[in-house]
């Protein structure tokens, strides 16, 4: 690289105006190389996939334990084997768990509807008929969270997520005196995309702090719970605990799934709350499904064993996943330290780097990157309405794709970053002019 690791904003006209024809260039030879890489979702790779494939000669049998033929209707809360692996994860008691399809998220959008359409345990309406619905979105997060809200009408209310957990502060202020402000998005462990852990303290306060509305819910998507990427695996706070002894037993929902321990489209997704909650939870459940796909369970059952067999299948993952995530900070580190136009996490587990770049430039290294043949998630996107008010967030994801393909990908981001700032520094100096 042509100049020196001098903050970009620092350099004089003409040393600014070098290093741009410099990553100009740097960008024409990225484009000359015809790349075709995606690092847009978070999508687990062939090898990770791979490593599930014993599912596909499971089940051995047809029954589970108690000798119920699992290939017929019923059994609406789950394969009672697969809840008791569930409720050990989980730290809850199986009775507190259902295990449902192969998506957390649908399950997600029917606890919203069924908030919307009869109320909660603790409604005293229907969310539908209030007056307005609002959630907390701690920012940046997971897009999806935020466009099924957007799908059903419910408002959007930004928080800063920290690395700790969301500001607090803010939570505190939104939920007390409103009782329109009726849920939160948390991913507690290893958030989408910032890789934040929620802290105890934070956790402890969520559960405990007054609201306004009597059927505040926390979404606890715990779907990034065992994707470690290091030996130090992290252990989720206990929300169930702290709302229950907090007095709010029915405050809390927990998601989680095997999508990306298993298959992501032919895993096993888990809902997890107070015994109230699981039965009003059922109750509906029950008019749209005879019963879950148990074979499925009975498979997933086989393949881990046991909780702890979850956990180890987990190190296979962190095996594959952890030099690419080690790559991405290597490019990023190579092509961008010491210029102060770029900042990223380093997650300890989870699917996302999160790199924020000079603000105002995001949407441009996007277009840029595009351009090259590397497709990132659209800039805005881990915002509610896809608007970040900064352009300066990215959502990096680095599981899908190999090895090689992570470099080559990311030291191309690099260059568009750095072009992108440099491009953006010398406009301003003009326009100051
Ligand atoms: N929650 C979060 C935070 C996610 O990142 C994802 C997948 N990207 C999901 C839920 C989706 O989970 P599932 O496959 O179980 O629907």
């Amino acid at each position: 690289m042509a100049s020196s690791r001098t903050p970009l904003a620092s350099l004089s006209d003409d040393d600014l105006a070098a290093f741009l024809a410099d990553r100009q260039q740097a960008y024409a030879e990225l484009q000359a190389k015809g790349l075709k890489l995606d690092l847009t979702r978070g999508k687990p790779s062939s090898a990770q996939l791979d490593l599930s494939d014993e599912l596909l000669k499971l089940p051995t049998t047809t029954r589970d334990r108690s000798g119920t033929d699992v290939r017929n209707y019923g059994g609406l809360e789950g394969l009672p084997e697969l809840r008791e692996i569930f409720a050990e994860l989980l730290a809850v008691e199986p009775a507190q768990v259902v295990v449902g399809g192969n998506s957390s998220l649908t399950l997600m959008y029917n606890v919203v509807v069924d908030f919307l359409l009869f109320g909660g345990v603790e409604s005293p309406q229907p969310w539908s008929r209030e007056e307005k619905v609002r959630f907390v979105c701690p920012v940046p997060g997971y897009d999806r969270h935020f466009a099924l809200l957007e799908e059903l009408g419910i408002e959007m209310v930004n928080v800063d997520m920290h690395e700790d957990g969301p500001d607090m502060d803010a939570v505190e202020a939104l939920v007390r005196d409103d009782a329109s402000v009726k849920g939160i998005w948390i991913v507690p462990t290893y958030a989408n995309p910032s890789g934040a852990v929620v802290s105890q303290e934070i956790a402890a306060r969520l559960a405990s702090m007054p609201t306004a509305a009597p059927d505040f819910t926390i979404f606890w998507d715990n779907a990034y719970a065992f994707h470690h990427l290091t030996e130090d695996e992290t252990k989720s706070a206990d929300i169930v605990s702290l709302s229950m002894a907090a007095g709010h037993p029915n405050r809390p929902v927990v998601f989680a799934s095997t999508s990306k321990i298993t298959y992501a489209g032919a895993g096993v997704a888990a809902l997890a709350a107070s015994v109230d909650n699981i039965a009003w939870f059922l109750r509906h459940l029950g008019k749209s499904s005879i019963g879950p796909d148990k074979v499925n369970h009975r498979r997933h059952v086989e393949f881990f064993g046991s909780a702890e067999g979850l956990r180890r299948h987990m190190q296979k993952h962190r095996e594959i996943l952890a030099p690419k995530f080690a790559a991405v900070d290597t490019a990023l580190r190579e092509g961008l330290e010491g210029l102060d136009i770029a900042e990223w996490s380093h997650p300890l587990g989870g699917y996302f780097v999160n790199l924020d770049v000079l603000d105002g430039t995001a949407s441009r290294v996007v277009q840029l990157a595009k351009d090259a043949g590397i497709a990132l998630t659209p800039a805005g996107s881990s915002f509610p309405y896809g608007r970040d008010a900064r352009d300066r967030n990215i959502r990096l994801a680095p599981t899908m794709p190999v090895l090689d393909d992570v470099r080559t990908a990311m030291e191309g981001v690099a260059t568009c970053v750095a072009f992108a700032a440099a491009e953006k520094l010398i406009t301003e100096r003009r326009a100051g002019r």
